[in-house]
């Protein structure tokens, strides 16, 4: 089988050291199996993203020696195509308006979930069709999730398990302000394209088993998945946007392309002495087994 990987930048800023991480692996992992290589603009949020910044990400990314096959259309022109297949749930009757306020939501948080974590209880697939008249606000739309654990092995992190129902509930596909959401975009995107392989930050772990669940619904072949570790920062926090020393405005300035694939490969366990290396120069002797899934904890200087 063909293998075929993808980088998906959300075109919010520019390339950051934790991005560029998880987009050397995916470039390795292709590349040494002969592979293509997709790019795609994951610009669902018009407010954040813009054309700018993805020209950016492009040059970033060519610089760095990080190339691609081709460049699939990107989310925002992709409306027409998430609608059809909204009509596909649709017509599976797994679709419901949601009206639920955000405090409500907030309320059904579990006590160990971590921060933003709920699972949805069902409560707008009880309303009448009288009582979602007299909402009189549009809603958010959730598909329906059965009673059952979906599980999968992480070609890094290894088996993952999560009961949909229980430790998820029904969730959101489109907002209500008509915008659809990452997990359906990702999904239609990734199985149209016929993406084999997807590498990622270990922070979308657990929106994995959502994705194959609509994957199963749609038609679509689940690819491999490697989740990579997060790179964190030596106060113990994830690497963000917000760590303007890691990313490639600053870095850039006073490293060189090759300096920064000889960290990011020195970090990812495939060059322990950390000297400047291209990604070409890497590909022969990668493999996933030297890829450990624990964080990266990241020394200043
Ligand atoms: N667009 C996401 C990001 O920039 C990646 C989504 C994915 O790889 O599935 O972090
Ligand atoms: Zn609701």
């Amino acid at each position: 089988m063909k293998v075929v990987g993808r980088f998906a930048p959300t075109p919010s800023g520019r390339m950051h050291m934790g991005n560029l991480f998880a987009a050397l692996l995916a470039w390795l992992s292709v590349r040494s199996q002969g592979g293509t290589m997709i790019l795609r603009m994951e610009d669902l949020d018009s407010q954040r993203t813009s054309s700018l910044n993805a020209d950016r990400i492009r040059r970033d990314l060519e610089w760095l020696g990080l190339d691609w096959d081709v460049e699939t259309t990107p989310q925002s022109l992709r409306t027409e195509r998430y609608l059809e297949q909204l009509s596909v749930l649709e017509e599976k009757g797994l679709l419901y308006p949601c009206f639920c306020t955000r405090s409500r939501l907030h309320s059904l948080t579990a006590p160990h979930a971590s921060e933003g974590v709920f699972v949805y209880d069902g409560h707008c697939l009880a309303l009448s069709e009288e009582e979602k008249k007299a909402m009189g606000r549009p809603p958010s739309w959730r598909v329906q999730v059965p009673c059952e654990e979906i599980s999968f092995t992480d070609g890094v992190q290894g088996l993952y398990v999560e009961h949909l129902k229980t430790q998820c509930g029904d969730f959101v596909v489109r907002r209500a302000d008509g915008a659809f959401v990452y997990q359906l975009a990702v999904v239609v995107d990734d199985g149209d394209a016929g993406v084999t392989e997807v590498v990622r930050g270990r922070d979308l772990l657990n929106s994995t088993p959502r994705q194959m669940y609509l994957q199963r619904l749609f038609g679509y072949e689940t690819p491999a998945y490697y989740h990579v570790p997060m790179l964190m920062s030596s106060d113990g926090r994830r690497l963000s946007k917000r760590d303007r020393d890691m990313d490639l405005e600053e870095l850039s300035e006073t490293l060189s392309a090759q300096a920064i694939v000889g960290r990011l490969a020195q970090w990812a366990g495939l060059n322990p002495a950390g000297e400047s290396v291209t990604p070409q120069e890497l590909v022969k002797s990668f493999s996933w087994k030297q890829v450990d899934k624990e964080d990266v904890y990241i020394r200043d200087g």
